[in-house]
């Protein structure tokens, strides 16, 4: 049987136009937009196009948006000084320092210096807390874009086994936090595994819903995947391919070809999680502004 395509991109799509036209309502009432700042250090590839999706998202929906530019020889005391600036700057709703950082400024340190309350990555600790708290907090972007997606396309999650591959702070383990909490799309019973877990493919048989985050292109084969299985591909690498115009192609951890056709439900790469990252990042700065009016 053909899986269910959990299809972002439509989603996104389909989100970004309910945030329009919220905007559209405070901005008629003689409101500012809501307004998203983004730092770049440095001349990384993959961060300027994430960073350029993301300023385009807030063209979409009607956000104004600020990017700044800093050259990877911004020293970490420097970056701290913009940082404290936008925490003070009462027009910007939140912002996001987009990672990696160059090797000399530290990233905790960066992430630490920023404004709980203007954190709309939810990666300040103050966040992530309250996410694994259970407390209204900001939750960061690509956990948040997969609850979406499950929220959206009714999956269920009660009492499931749910299997979350890499412990990343940013995805793997924020993602655990939520699908075992109480939430709607949460009471899974969650196994996080990790470059050290034992048996990976009969635990990974056990389940009902795989998440796969490790950054390992097609890593998932379908022999790993029990008939049914709920299958998340957060995966995005690019792996070089002659045949596209880029010269490369992004990747996911799942193999698709096997994986799909004994799955009940599958995101494709591109075009599952991705494009629901960027939408919930819009969803984050939209909590901001509401809040700060
Ligand atoms: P990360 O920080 O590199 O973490 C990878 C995790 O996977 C680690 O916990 C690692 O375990 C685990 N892992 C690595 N090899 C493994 C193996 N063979 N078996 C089991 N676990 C293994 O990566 P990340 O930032 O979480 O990102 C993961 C992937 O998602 C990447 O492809 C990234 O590009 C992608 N991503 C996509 C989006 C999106 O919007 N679509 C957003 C964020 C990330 P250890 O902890 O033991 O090292």
């Amino acid at each position: 049987m053909e899986p269910l395509l959990l299809d972002g991109k439509k989603l996104a799509d389909e989100l970004k136009l309910e945030i329009a036209a919220e905007v559209a309502t405070y901005v008629a009432k003689g409101q500012r937009a809501p307004h998203l700042a983004a730092i770049l250090v440095g001349n990384d590839g993959g961060s300027e196009t994430y960073v350029g999706h993301k300023v385009k998202a807030c063209e979409q929906v009607g956000f104004q948006s600020t990017m700044l530019r800093f050259p990877d020889t911004i020293t970490e005391a420097e970056l701290m000084a913009e940082i404290t600036k936008l925490n003070n700057d009462n027009t910007i709703d939140g912002f996001i320092v987009q990672l990696p950082l160059p090797k000399t400024i530290s990233a905790d340190n960066v992430i630490l210096h920023i404004d709980p309350k203007k954190d709309v990555d939810g990666f300040h600790p103050i966040n992530v807390g309250r996410v694994a708290l259970g407390i209204d907090a900001y939750v960061s972007a690509t956990p948040l874009g997969i609850t979406k997606i499950l929220e959206r396309y009714n999956i269920a999650t009660e009492g499931k086994n749910c299997v979350v591959i890499g412990r990343s702070n940013i995805v793997g383990r924020p993602m655990s936090i939520l699908m075992s909490g109480a939430g709607k799309t949460g009471n899974a019973t969650v196994t996080v595994c990790h470059s050290k877990t034992k048996n990976l493919k009969e635990i990974c048989l056990q389940a009902d819903i795989i998440i796969a985050a490790l950054g390992k292109p097609e890593f998932l084969t379908g022999d790993m995947v029990k008939e049914g299985a709920v299958i998340i591909d957060v995966g995005t690498t690019r792996v070089t391919d002659a045949t596209a115009k880029a010269g490369w192609r992004l990747k996911g951890d799942v193999k698709f070809a096997e994986v799909a056709p004994k799955a009940s439900a599958i995101t494709p790469v591109p075009g599952g999680v991705g494009p629901m990252t960027v939408v919930s990042l819009l969803l984050n700065t939209l909590k901001a502004y509401k809040h700060a009016f």
